[in-house]
């Protein structure tokens, strides 16, 4: 830290993002990446794109999210995109947090917003199976932010139990965080126009395979969103560039594309989830393009150490409750029998 770094932040802890070695080719399995490439309309759309790059973006986004409201069944003044949907979180928790409260197993990001934007925030215990029991989220008053599905766990709650939080906080802010819904959950969007304290966020980082052109969006009442305009007038009027807005409206043009792939990764989740039981692994049943998976054999960071070796990335946390786990990306196929191979060599060499 420098002696210049402001005062307010000196207890900051940011975010660690997912690994990215440059040391060899790794099955990258660690950050929820999709492993199919953006459709044909996308790469079209960024070269015509390319060539205007001397002109500012669309402040509004307009093409984008015409394209965004009919595909959701909203109108355009229900939606907000951004660079990334961190960033619709982070102007979220700017916007409408006085007290937060999320799982304590969740999104390494929740925290950091808060602490950013210095926030009182409680994080409420997972239950003792790692789902997250509504009750405790009942006339909480204060704003929540749940994701749904969880991230680490892939687990998911069912819309009315979603309904009954947003319906008992109405005088708060209830943030669903959809990252993960394209993979057989079931999206809140459907109620924002019954509660006007509901923001729902989603992202085009996983589903629709553009994780590095920095795509996010939230939907909620048109009120909300003006505010959430307000935050993003005050700190990038711009957030989105005029690539990745016209890429992200090619995508949604080719949208069978996309929820194809979602399928076909929800079969290769189906497949790995059946190997890993094989091998003795606890899999927690997932809703996301992840699972989450512990060994009775092998310790979390042992088992993320030894594929790492053999050019295999997944994510390991060190968080106390779940160190045993790791976060597994479904990708292809062919990916997902190189790591069931590798984990399968591992353990023979663990009983020697
Ligand atoms: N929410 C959750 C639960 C996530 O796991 C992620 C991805 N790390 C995000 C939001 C943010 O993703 P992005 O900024 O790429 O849209």
């Amino acid at each position: 830290m420098s002696r210049f770094f402001s005062s307010r932040y000196a207890s900051l802890t940011p975010y660690t993002p997912g690994e990215q070695p440059k040391d060899m080719q790794y099955v990258k399995l660690n950050t929820n990446e999709s492993p199919f490439p953006p459709s044909p309309g996308v790469s079209r759309a960024v070269a015509e794109q390319c060539g205007k790059l001397q002109l500012y973006s669309d402040p509004e986004s307009t093409v984008l999210r015409v394209k965004l409201a009919e595909v959701y069944g909203v109108k355009p003044e229900q939606v907000i995109v951004t660079n990334g949907s961190d960033e619709v979180l982070n102007f979220a928790f700017m916007a409408f947090a006085e007290n937060l409260i999320f799982p304590d197993i969740t999104y390494g990001f929740y925290p950091v917003f808060a602490q950013l934007n210095n926030i009182p925030y409680e994080e409420i215990p997972l239950e003792e199976d790692f789902s997250i029991d509504p009750k405790d989220y009942v006339n909480q008053n204060k704003t929540i932010v749940i994701a749904n599905p969880n991230a680490p766990t892939g687990l998911c709650l069912n819309l009315s139990d979603i309904e009954q939080i947003v319906a008992s906080n109405s005088d708060n802010v209830v943030i669903i965080d959809e990252a993960y819904v394209d993979f057989g959950g079931e999206s809140a969007v459907a109620l924002v126009d019954k509660y006007d304290n509901l923001l729902v966020t989603m992202t085009f980082s996983k589903s629709r395979s553009m994780a590095g052109a920095r795509l996010g969006f939230g939907i909620g009442s048109k009120a909300l969103i003006a505010d959430l305009n307000t935050i993003r007038y005050s700190t990038n009027p711009y957030n989105v560039n005029r690539m990745t807005e016209f890429a992200g409206a090619a995508a949604l043009s080719e949208n069978d594309y996309y929820m194809a792939n979602c399928h076909t990764i929800m079969e290769n989740r189906t497949w790995t989830t059946e190997q890993l039981q094989k091998l003795g692994f606890k899999v927690l049943p997932s809703k996301a393009n992840f699972v989450f998976a512990k060994s009775p054999r092998i310790s979390g960071e042992g088992l993320y150490l030894e594929l790492k070796k053999r050019g295999i990335l997944v994510r390991h946390f060190t968080k106390e409750r779940i160190k045993d786990y790791n976060r597994i990306t479904i990708g292809t196929k062919e990916q997902m029998e190189i790591l069931i191979s590798a984990i399968t060599e591992i353990l023979k060499e663990q009983a020697l």
